[in-house]
């Protein structure tokens, strides 16, 4: 359980003592808030002694009494002001008048407590600064949670945005130093090398910017009747040359035509990323199929290829930022590791749904599932 420590200070024994019997065995559930939270009393009769309390350790919640034999409440308040930005202040009144609500209000007082009040009416108000507490709690730690993830998407973007420089900066300096000797002919391969390392950059600069274009939610889209038939073929055929120089058979399979509302950009997106990572992990020689079909209103884009396959742990990653699954066939595929993150925020787009079936070294089937288009 959840405790929270609350100071009563008040002159009057028989008023802390009610307060301590009160919150003895008071426990609260809160909205939005795991488990149960308790309290734990602690009291002191005078001004200074609550200034003392307050200094070696800030309460969560401060019930204060505004007529004390010798400060005011008011004056307690002033004087532990930094001592904790936490700490929740329920001011108690003999009387209600507007301008101590005022002063103790400006003094940073979160609620008032007319004297004589109720067991319920004490209870009702240390509930609701509980709630304030916990509340506010969580923000922080949200925040504070945000700030860790934006920390790590910069620590991996940095490290991927380094790793490619690094190696075209070692290739620069294989050519300004003649490491190969004069004859130019061997350092073709290491300006080879640096391209596709400059080319696996761009790749992601661009997943990126597109990434925060649907991360900012101010993308701009155009929906309209698109054939996924057509999409697919051109997918088909950007991927060809790459499939080609690796012997890998490309298949369309479905009606003549299937016209679904989308924004034509995102569907491309969709079946090129499908498509490339079907040819990318796949064996010399392999295979990839596209299938389309509709069942009732929802509509499928299946890729299948006869690759590398995928294990149960790498599936559970697959779609996060950055993410490759590295081995010894993957090492030399290029990508961003944001390739299926970007789907996966496609087709949320769409109310849609991924469902991926593979097994290492057979293959992988990935399809995506579009609900009949909400205009
Ligand atoms: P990348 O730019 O690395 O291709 P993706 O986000 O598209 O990034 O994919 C993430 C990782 O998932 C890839 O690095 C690869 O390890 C794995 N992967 C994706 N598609 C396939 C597939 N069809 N077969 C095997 N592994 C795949």
């Amino acid at each position: 359980m959840n405790t929270l420590r609350v100071l009563a200070v008040d002159d009057e024994p028989g008023m802390l003592g009610g307060i301590e019997r009160s919150l003895e065995n008071f426990s609260v559930r809160l909205p939005d808030i795991e488990g149960e939270i308790g309290f734990r009393v602690e009291t002191a009769a005078t001004g200074e002694e609550a200034v003392t309390a307050i200094a070696a350790g800030p309460p969560d919640i401060l019930l204060l009494d505004y007529k004390l034999p010798d400060i005011t409440g008011l004056d307690v308040l002033r004087r532990t002001a930094n001592a904790s930005p936490e700490m929740l202040t329920v001011m108690i009144t003999a009387y209600a008048s507007i301008e101590t609500a005022i002063a103790a209000t400006r003094q940073g007082a979160y609620d008032f407590l007319t004297k004589p009040f109720t067991p319920d009416d004490l209870k009702h108000a240390v509930r609701k600064a509980a709630g304030a507490i916990l509340l506010a709690r969580r923000a922080k730690a949200l925040e504070a949670e945000k700030k860790q993830v934006r920390f790590e998407f910069i620590r991996v973007l940095g490290h991927e945005l380094k790793a490619p420089l690094n190696a075209v900066a070692g290739a620069l300096f294989i050519l300004r130093d003649r490491t190969l000797g004069e004859d130019i002919g061997p350092y073709g391969e290491v300006v080879n090398r640096s391209l596709l390392r400059l080319e696996q950059m761009k790749k992601l600069i661009s997943d990126l910017l597109e990434m925060t274009r649907l991360e900012s939610g101010k993308k701009e889209r155009t929906l309209e009747e698109v054939d996924l038939v057509g999409a697919a073929k051109e997918a088909a055929e950007l991927a060809s040359w790459e499939a080609g120089s690796r012997r890998i058979a490309l298949r369309i399979d479905g009606p003549e035509s299937l016209v679904v509302r989308a924004d034509r950009g995102e569907i491309a997106m969709i079946f090129n990323n499908l498509v490339s990572n079907a040819v990318k992990y796949n064996h010399e020689g392999g295979r990839v199929e596209i299938v389309l079909s509709r069942k009732g209103p929802e509509t499928a884009i299946s890729v299948s290829d006869t690759g590398i396959g995928i294990s149960p742990e790498g599936r559970e990653k697959l779609f996060g930022e950055f993410v490759r699954l590295k081995d010894k066939r993957t090492r030399n595929v290029l990508g961003s590791g944001l390739g299926l993150s970007i789907l996966k925020r496609l087709v949320e787009l769409y109310d849609g749904r991924i469902e991926v079936e593979s097994e290492p070294d057979r293959g992988s089937t990935f399809t995506v599932c579009l609900p009949a288009g909400k205009d």
